[in-house]
């Protein structure tokens, strides 16, 4: 990866963890662009990159009588309440898991509740 490449990939990063730490409110571009001390040119392209790979989305809104936009993540970060419900706590095999036949890639439980998650996720 070229130093160009690189500092691209890095503007990316700080921008979506901006917008993850945003929350459900999102955060109007013109705001991130304060926190980060980055120029809104090198910021845009960031932002454009993210919502192609579906990464963010961006809602339009008038803000100080302008148009801008806020943005939101499409990805949430982890918090307990989503794996407080995973089978391996209670399971009887847990002490024989991984080291034999029973594992988590063939346990309908795993799968059943990965399926849910991925259900869940999908409404974010
Ligand atoms: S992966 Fe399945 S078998 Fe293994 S501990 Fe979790 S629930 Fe039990």
């Amino acid at each position: 990866m070229s130093s160009r490449q690189k500092k691209r990939s890095s503007v990316e990063q700080d921008v979506l963890r901006l917008i993850m730490d945003a929350g459900d409110e999102g955060i109007l571009q013109s705001e991130l662009w304060k926190n980060m001390g980055v120029d809104s040119r090198e910021g845009s392209r960031a932002i454009l990159r993210l919502e192609r790979r579906g990464l963010i989305i961006r809602k339009k809104e008038l803000h100080s009588g302008r148009w801008t936009y806020r943005l939101f993540s499409r990805r949430k970060y982890a918090t307990i309440d989503d794996i407080k419900d995973i089978p391996c706590t209670f399971c009887d095999l847990e002490s024989r898991c991984g080291e034999s036949e029973i594992s988590p890639e063939n346990c309908k439980m795993m799968t059943a509740w990965i399926i849910s998650m991925l259900g869940e996720g999908a409404g974010r």
